[in-house]
């Protein structure tokens, strides 16, 4: 069982209709959330949602201006930060200045008295983790922002807390070096058993490292799944186009057949058919599709005869990615779809050209309807 799907597990955190004003703004809005231990949980959402509010009020360094927040079982109403078993990594890394590399991983080891030996080695162990070993005698003020955030995280991580709030840890780093932490984040986070909250607004970031993603948007939560989940059954429009990259048809319900949605939008040569059993829509109701580019298939002339979604369209521009290439397809309404497909093969037979008319077709359970 994933914690989260046992309903007899506990929350190590819990959330309960969470408020916080700074004057009239309002940054986190009645906001309910359970965390479970050894879970690694990304807050995603677009700058000023309220996610980093949202950590600092776990950390103690903001009190809610209503509700609760518990941590196993303990109310933290009035706990200062220094008291609550919970360490923050800031997105502005507050190195100390006259320490270097090593010693300022070790900080937090010599506080809490640890043997020499085992600070040594677990400072090595960090260093090889962010790479930094060449490094390890310069002062910050000798290093890069990107290395300075490795620091950082290294500093965090080093004292292996049972529960670790990170703020952006990667954000300056280049996207190779970020990659490869990502993955040496998640093998240490679950050979560690840490519980990990990670803040983030890059959605790659958090559909590879997570277990569960909250998406927040103007200090709510909109959606609280796992990653397979929020790409493929996204709940409202903005998360579909938060999260990854989709093409959104508008139409109106036509009635149902055989348990699938029928739809009739001006994108569409026919009527589209849906197959999303979750929705309950009324005859007449405006509504959008929601259909991600690697779903739609493109057709050079006509269509299967069995196919049942068909758009009819011109290649408007073809851009090439090395492992995938992205056709947009102007349809007649003057809409533009998206259409990834993967370069499986160096050597593309009759590839598609720019101009061709061709047709786009998509499976109905390739589709999801989404409440506005
Ligand atoms: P980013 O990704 O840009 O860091 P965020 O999602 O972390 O954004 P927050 O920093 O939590 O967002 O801010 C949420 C909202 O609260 C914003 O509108 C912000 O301007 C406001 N806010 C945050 N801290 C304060 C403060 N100390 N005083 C006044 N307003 C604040």
């Amino acid at each position: 069982f994933a914690p989260w799907a046992d309903p007899t597990e506990r929350p190590l955190i819990r959330f309960e209709n969470v408020t916080k004003r700074f004057g009239d703004a309002v940054a986190v809005d009645r906001l309910s959330l359970d965390i479970f231990e050894r879970e690694f949980f990304c807050l995603l959402g677009p700058s000023g949602c309220g996610k980093t509010t949202l950590m600092r009020m776990l950390a103690g360094f903001e009190q809610p201006s209503e509700g609760s927040i518990t941590l196993a079982d303990r109310d933290l109403a009035g706990v200062p930060p220094y008291r609550r078993p919970v360490n923050m990594m800031f997105q502005s890394y507050a190195l100390f200045p006259h320490m270097n590399v090593e010693r300022n991983i070790g900080f937090g080891l010599r506080q809490d008295g640890l043997p020499r030996a085992e600070i040594a080695a677990r400072v090595d162990e960090m260093l090889r983790l962010v790479q930094l070993e060449r490094l390890a005698k310069r002062y910050p003020s000798q290093l890069s922002g990107g290395q300075c955030q490795r620091v950082a995280l290294a500093r965090a991580l080093a004292k292996r807390p049972k529960l670790l709030l990170l703020d952006e840890p990667l954000g300056a780093l280049d996207k190779k070096l970020r990659e490869e932490t990502q993955f040496e984040l998640m093998d240490l986070q679950h050979a560690l058993g840490m519980t990990f909250v990670v803040v983030t607004h890059d959605q790659e970031e958090a559909m590879t490292m997570a277990d569960r993603i909250a998406v927040m948007d103007h200090g709510r939560i909109v959606q609280v799944a796992t990653p397979g989940e929020i790409y493929e059954q996204p709940k409202t429009r903005f998360i579909a186009e938060f999260v990854g990259d989709v093409n959104i048809l508008e139409g109106r319900v036509r009635g149902q057949q055989d348990g699938l949605w029928q739809v009739e939008s001006s994108s569409a040569h026919g009527p589209l058919t849906v197959d999303d059993a979750d929705e309950v829509l009324q005859n007449g109701q405006a509504i959008a599709i929601a259909v991600r580019p690697e779903k739609m298939v493109i057709h050079r002339g006509e269509p299967p005869p069995d196919a049942l979604n068909v758009l009819r369209g011109e290649v408007w521009d073809i851009g090439y990615l090395g492992d995938w290439t992205v056709y947009r397809i102007k349809l007649p309404s003057g809409a533009i779809v998206r259409v990834t497909r993967a370069n499986r093969s160096r050597f593309v037979d009759n590839p598609i050209d720019w101009d061709e008319q061709v047709h786009v077709t998509f499976a109905p359970d390739a589709a999801v309807i989404l409440a506005e």
